[in-house]
């Protein structure tokens, strides 16, 4: 790392955001923009080691409620997606096409998959054939491609994404509603607790729901800016889909019939650009103690008369806990080019969750000094209490964190009742609770006017239960039929 890199960042997180990530991006070496076709985005090693393991634990978690892999092309044939007229029409203006193989023109256009329904259903029609094979839940991992325009942020926004798409069959829309429960508690699961990521979840509004659902659950994340961010949504597809591909089965009573669809997205790369951007601080990168590349580094402090006693006992530590140590990668920083100091926000940079530093007094003492990400606390540990103390540190480390971003949604909620009211509340970053006409198609023009005045959107109705209620509509007046929250997005 040259020694520009290792100034770390240059703004604090609170008085320039873009810029804070945009270093953050750089200098901990997570991504790279400066590839040469629009929008895709190398992840470089670092991010791709903690993105490898959200997807082992997000896939271990699918596999214990019954999903199994299935590893699916990435080309889509035309004809596939003009099966769904609202499908059709929602993605259209985001597909690539492959459209030759070498010199020779395809005789029908290849859609490099932006989802992958039309790809998979096709399939489930010939896969699926009695209620001895439902539920059926199948799960993909993999890369999509949606050609959008406007500017690119890395993990946030890019033409290529990276995550995990369920797709389940049921013989009863009962079964399907009871999935679209079991994907918010999943992504609970994930995100909150695994993640450090706080979320509550909405009904989409029907003009902002997937192309092709009868309804939208998403979730939005709380960041501390007072925005919220679109997180992982699951989608009830019921029979839009299994009519169009023929996905049905013989039930019980011999009756062939049509299987009702759920599908549930989570975006793993957006989730890691929400997680960085959350926990992050001004030294750079925050990880829950899994997901960090490595766990524990090891800083060696001495001068030359001390150099080899300091780096002897140095390496025998680091083998002794790394013997000892079950879930943890360490690393001994023994790089005499390098001075303590610069080590230090180096690895601050990069988030490693523990840094212990031993020099020629602490050995003489039986101790090292142990320095906690979070709170940048230095504490003294006895050589022989250090096991135990990075069992407890390990084991806490994910708790602290999702302490202290722990955003109670109704402490970030006020009550609006007037559109002015909704202005002032989205001004002073937080979300507004309002009463609405309704989140059916009807509303749409009443979303619209808070959309133009407000810059802010209607993100749906909770899913949990409600305890505001209403009389009119924020805007129209008419009797509210919905309590909805007004948030800006990111
Ligand atoms: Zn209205």
């Amino acid at each position: 790392m040259s020694k520009e890199k290792m100034k770390g960042i240059s703004v604090k997180k609170s008085e320039d955001f873009s810029r804070w990530y945009t270093e953050l991006i750089q200098k901990a070496e997570l991504a790279d923009i400066r590839y040469n076709i629009k929008g895709l985005v190398p992840y470089r090693a670092w991010a791709s080691v903690s993105i490898k393991r959200m997807y082992e634990k997000y896939e271990k978690c699918l596999e214990k409620k019954g999903h199994l892999p299935l590893i699916m092309p990435t080309l889509i044939p035309e004809r596939n997606f003009l099966l769904e007229a609202d499908h059709v029409e929602g993605f259209s203006p985001q597909v690539f096409w492959v459209t030759h193989g070498g010199e020779k023109k395809l005789e029908e256009k290849l859609a490099l998959r932006p989802t992958s329904e039309t790809a998979l259903y096709q399939m489930y029609s010939l896969w699926i054939r009695s209620y001895n094979d439902l539920p059926f839940k199948r799960y993909v991992s993999g890369q999509v491609f949606r050609f959008e325009g406007g500017d690119t942020r890395a993990f946030f926004r890019a033409r290529e994404f990276h995550w995990i798409e369920s797709h389940d069959v049921f013989a009863t829309e009962e079964e399907a509603r009871q999935q679209v429960i079991e994907d918010m508690e999943t992504t609970y699961e994930m995100l909150q607790d695994e993640f450090a990521i706080p979320i509550i979840f909405f009904q989409r509004p029907e003009w902002d729901k997937f192309a092709g659902a009868v309804h939208t659950y998403a979730a939005d994340a709380l960041m501390d800016s007072g925005r919220v961010l679109q997180l992982p949504s699951t989608h009830l597809l019921g029979q839009n889909f299994s009519k169009p591909f023929d996905v049905t089965f013989m039930d019980e009573d011999n009756e062939e019939k049509y299987g009702y669809i759920t599908c549930y997205g989570p975006a793993i790369s957006r989730i890691y650009g929400a997680m960085i951007s959350l926990l992050g601080d001004d030294q750079g990168l925050v990880l829950p103690w899994d997901l960090a590349p490595i766990q524990i580094v090891i800083i060696p402090i001495y001068r030359a008369d001390t150099k080899e006693l300091v780096l002897d006992k140095a390496r025998e530590l680091t083998h002794l806990i790394d013997d000892l140590i079950d879930n943890a990668y360490i690393k001994l920083d023994d790089r005499d080019y390098v001075n303590p100091g610069e080590k230090f926000n180096e690895w601050e940079l990069k988030g490693v969750p523990l840094r212990i530093e031993i020099g020629p007094k602490d050995i003489e003492n039986n101790q090292i000094v142990a320095v906690n990400r979070i709170s940048g606390e230095k504490i003294r540990v006895k050589q022989d209490e250090l096991n135990k103390y990075i069992e407890n540190y390990a084991e806490n480390f994910t708790k602290l964190l999702k302490e202290k971003y722990s955003i109670q949604f109704e402490s970030q909620v006020e009550i609006a009742n007037t559109v002015e009211e909704v202005k002032k509340i989205i001004g002073e970053n937080k979300i507004a609770c309002t009463g609405f006409c309704s989140i059916d198609l009807d509303g749409e023009p009443c979303a619209e006017i808070i959309e133009k005045e407000v810059k802010a959107q209607v993100r749906g109705k909770r899913t949990d239960a409600e305890t505001h209620k209403f009389e009119k509509c924020v805007v129209c007046g008419n009797p509210a039929h919905e309590t909805v929250y007004v948030a800006r997005s990111y």
